[in-house]
């Protein structure tokens, strides 16, 4: 099929139940690594009194990295829902950000928080 999907202004409950959704899953998850992160501190500070030649202490900096990393990017999608809400609220949701055409209904089904259509976002 060729048919272009396009969102009109009724299908804009579906997304904002998506997106409250995605942001409740997230705020989850954003809580479990920050007690992640707060007892991994806690891990490498005791691990550098101990001994800071300790191999332990690599493995730690690498989950530390890997925490760090896993942290960002729900930052970052935690920043696109609210900002993909503010559109919702100002009227220009699935709208791309980049070119202005509609963004198609399939890409903001995987990712409602989408602000550009896939080739402006690649
Ligand atoms: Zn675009």
């Amino acid at each position: 099929m060729l048919i272009v999907e396009s969102v009109g202004a009724d299908d804009f409950a579906d997304f904002v139940v998506l997106l409250h959704k995605r942001q409740l899953e997230l705020s989850e998850r954003i809580r479990e690594h920050d007690e992640e992160a707060r007892a991994l501190r806690a891990a490498r500070t005791e691990d550098v009194a101990d001994d800071e030649h300790d191999p332990e202490g690599s493995t730690l900096s690498l989950e530390w990295a890997r925490l760090e990393a896993i942290r960002e990017a729900e930052a970052g999608e935690s920043e696109a829902i609210k900002h993909a809400l503010e559109r919702i609220r100002s009227g220009t949701y699935g709208v791309c950000e980049g070119c202005g055409r509609m963004i198609p209904a399939g890409r903001l089904t995987v990712r409602p928080f989408a602000a550009h259509c896939v080739s402006c976002a690649s």
